[in-house]
């Protein structure tokens, strides 16, 4: 199959053509006729599986093939992105597949100023690309109008849900015309995204590339225990044993992120960090400078590096644990993607056993552990694997008073060590069911 076969113009072609792009990927073949066709959508693809390219191509062709010049102040098509890296990406990507294409593309977002975002929406543009409140702003003071809208697209609906735009969704949908094409994209479906879908959609094509909740396989995973005040430690150990050369680590809040970039810096170690508490341009700067590998390590939240393509990534680091077992997907879909392969390597200490095992139920695999010499955790990381399952070890059985009876080996079930002694009355708790981590919305920051 090729771009050609799948019915996109000539112009398109070229781009692609200029792109490298070959063979479309599984979402691109699936997604290109039925958007073409006027097709409502409902697609679970990852980030990696080209799905920008899935509905951007079938879409520009729409806007060139289609409908009334683009009135001022208006909008034709509307891409929806959890976040401003998102929609710069997005934007970015539109611009270079519309290369060849008579339309204009645009992307808003907060965190910078609104008034040269007013200016340039007075002519109006066929593609905008907006972060969810910043559109809702410009459309509140009249600089935007949507009656013109032939398509919306939500991209990352369900990350738009865990950042509680929930109700900026609602508010959207209220001011978009009622006969437009929509498309909606996301990692997985859960309840919440099914029923956004059953008000957005028009019985939509529903269509599934990878399987629900199961990360990329060209992604080689796996797990080194250590105690928590040893992570940073651990992590240079590993940067310089590994010879890494460019690395995305994740780490759990933002001061988290500063005071690991604080580490490395002062290691002289070339490193930035990005998170929501940085201006925006600050947060372009080190993504763009991490891209071009004049960074070495770039640090982030989850807010901040969600979606975000980079070429050839070839390792992820989770220097903590994601709260939310579905981010972990996201994270290390940062690395082998378009079919590279990838490492994800996640530092775990105890006290993030109950995350550990929640993503590895959700991913139904046991992720290998890897100790590390000399970083042995003091506090050891009870046992898991992907039934949910923690195993508690026993604690150290107490010598026994008297001699004779109790002292012996005995075997208490597979999740004893080998090598632990059982006291005379087992203190094996019973093996525990851990609650599945709530990914339902968050509270907005
Ligand atoms: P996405 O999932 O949309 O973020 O795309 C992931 C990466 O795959 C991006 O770097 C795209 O440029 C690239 N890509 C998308 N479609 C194709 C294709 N058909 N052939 C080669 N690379 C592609």
């Amino acid at each position: 199959m090729t771009f050609a076969t799948l019915g996109l113009i000539e112009p398109l072609l070229r781009a692609l053509q200029t792109l490298g792009y070959q063979t479309p990927t599984p979402v691109q073949a699936q997604a290109i006729p039925a958007v073409l066709a006027g097709r409502d959508l409902m697609a679970a693809a990852q980030t990696g599986t080209g799905k920008t390219a899935g509905f951007a191509l079938p879409l520009l062709q729409l806007l060139t093939m289609e409908g009334p010049k683009v009135a001022a102040n208006s909008a034709r098509a509307l891409i929806l992105c959890p976040t401003r890296e998102l929609a710069e990406q997005v934007h970015a990507s539109v611009a270079e597949y519309a290369q060849h294409l008579p339309l204009t593309t645009y992307a808003v977002y907060g965190g910078v100023s609104i008034n040269p975002q007013m200016m340039k929406l007075r002519k109006g543009v066929d593609i905008l690309v907006a972060t969810p409140g910043r559109l809702i702003d410009l459309f509140r003071q009249n600089a935007l109008k949507l009656n013109q809208l032939q398509t919306l697209v939500l991209d990352e609906a369900d990350r738009m849900l865990d950042l509680g735009f929930s109700e900026e969704l609602a508010n959207i949908y209220r001011m978009l015309p009622k006969k437009r094409q929509t498309l909606l994209f996301s990692a997985t479906f859960s309840d919440e995204i099914r029923q956004l879908a059953g008000q957005m959609l028009n019985d939509p094509l529903s269509i599934e590339v990878s399987p629900r909740n199961v990360a990329a396989s060209t992604v080689k995973q796996w797990v080194v225990p250590v105690d928590k005040k040893r992570k940073p430690e651990l992590f240079v150990h590993l940067m310089r044993k590994g010879r890494w050369k460019q690395v995305l680590v994740f780490a759990k809040t933002r001061n988290g992120v500063d005071a690991l970039v604080d580490k490395l810096q002062g290691l002289g170690i070339n490193a930035d960090g990005i998170h929501g508490d940085k201006p925006q341009a600050t947060r372009q700067r080190a993504l763009d400078r991490f891209k071009s590998s004049d960074v070495q390590i770039l640090v982030a939240t989850d807010v901040a590096a969600r979606g975000l393509d980079i070429e050839d990534l070839p390792l992820v680091v989770n220097f903590d644990l994601p709260i939310v077992a579905e981010d972990y997907i996201h994270r290390i879909g940062r690395t082998g993607r378009a079919g590279n392969t990838g490492e994800a390597i996640s530092l775990v200490c105890a006290d993030e056993v109950n995350m550990l095992s929640a993503i590895e139920m959700l991913t139904r695999q046991t992720l290998t552990r890897q100790m590390e010499p000399d970083f042995e955790p003091e506090h050891r990381v009870p046992d898991t694997d992907a039934s949910g399952q923690v195993v508690k070890k026993p604690k150290k059985p107490k010598k026994p008073k008297a001699s004779g009876g109790g002292g012996g080996k005995r075997n208490l079930g597979k999740w004893v060590d080998s090598g632990d002694v059982a006291p005379a009355e087992p203190s094996i708790k019973p093996v525990r069911k851990v609650p599945v981590f709530n990914t339902g919305p968050r509270k907005k920051k």
